[in-house]
């Protein structure tokens, strides 16, 4: 596609998200779950995807906005997304704290991105996520699937004990999908929340495909929260299907749920996630607290 038309479909695309926006009478959209890392990082990200890596599920995952950082946060800014996340996370040790360090001057130079930071089990693991709190870290991010790491390692104890302390919410792939890794499921999980009651965990994907599981986490722990990325969209309907029993328990959880789109790693328009999310009649309140209220009352916006 040339330029141009990049430009055209993008400004296609913006009017689309405002006019969603527009129905809902939101000032804008909070999004908890979108990617940006350091571009070498993102570029690995992006081949893996390119060429159907194990996690992918095996499935066509054509990547709709590879731009540059710069376009990407434009775009983002143009749908009217008032803040967004850094979602950066490593697949093995000795990576976090660069990780940590890249995200903090993001943020600095990105003030709608709520300054992120991630985790691994490793030693000193606790020293650099105090560091990355008293930088001003607003989010955490974990990916139990691609660090393959049980989450209830004990190495990993004292930083869940300080980020519930601390009231900080951590965005955690723990689902099986698109494929499932050694130690996802809610099993793990519901280890981590028994010692750790309070921890501020937001399960990525609406806990894809373990959804009721992970409804039932929620339920049962009250900071529990989930988010909606990539949830209830064609792509994930056609290989993971939502049980559409258990609709009536995310409405219930409108107040925990919260808008992630895993931008721009996705294989459709930012703005199907929306559609995807209208379509399922929950009502305007559940969407504007789903799409706004409930991050904004998060984190304090
Ligand atoms: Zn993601």
């Amino acid at each position: 596609m040339n330029d141009h038309r990049t430009a055209s479909a993008g400004r296609t695309e913006a009017a689309e998200v405002h006019r969603f926006r527009e129905r809902l009478g939101l000032p804008g959209l909070v999004d908890v779950h979108t990617h940006f890392m350091p571009e070498r990082v993102l570029h690995k990200v992006w081949n893996y995807f390119d060429t159907n890596g194990p996690l992918t599920g095996g499935l066509e995952w054509p990547i709709a906005y590879r731009r540059e950082e710069a376009e990407r946060t434009a775009l983002l800014r143009e749908f009217g997304v008032l803040a967004f996340t850094a979602m950066l996370y490593p697949h093995k040790p000795g990576m976090a704290a660069w990780l940590n360090a890249w995200a903090a001057d993001f943020a600095r130079r990105t003030p709608d991105c709520l300054h992120t930071a991630t985790l691994y089990p490793e030693p000193g693991v606790e020293s650099y996520v105090r560091e990355a709190v008293e930088a001003g870290a607003r989010v955490f991010k974990a990916h139990v699937q691609v660090g393959a790491y049980d989450p209830a390692d004990e190495l990993l104890g004292p930083a869940w004990g300080l980020l519930a302390d601390a009231g900080i919410p951590v965005v955690i792939h723990c689902g099986s999908g698109p494929a499932p890794g050694k130690h996802t499921g809610p099993e793990p999980i519901a280890r981590v929340l028994a010692r750790h009651p309070r921890l501020r965990l937001i399960v990525a994907h609406l806990g894809m495909p373990e959804y009721e599981d992970f409804l039932g986490l929620a339920e049962r722990f009250e900071e529990v929260r989930l988010d909606t990325t990539m949830a209830f969209t064609d792509f994930t309907e056609e290989f993971m299907p939502f049980p559409r029993a258990a609709l009536p328990r995310v409405a219930a959880l409108g107040d925990r749920v919260l808008l992630g789109s895993d931008f721009p790693n996705i294989p459709y328009p930012y703005v199907h996630q929306l559609h995807a999310l209208e379509r399922l009649d929950l009502g305007e309140d559940w969407l504007r607290a789903v799409c706004h209220d409930n991050a904004a009352r998060l984190f304090g916006l």
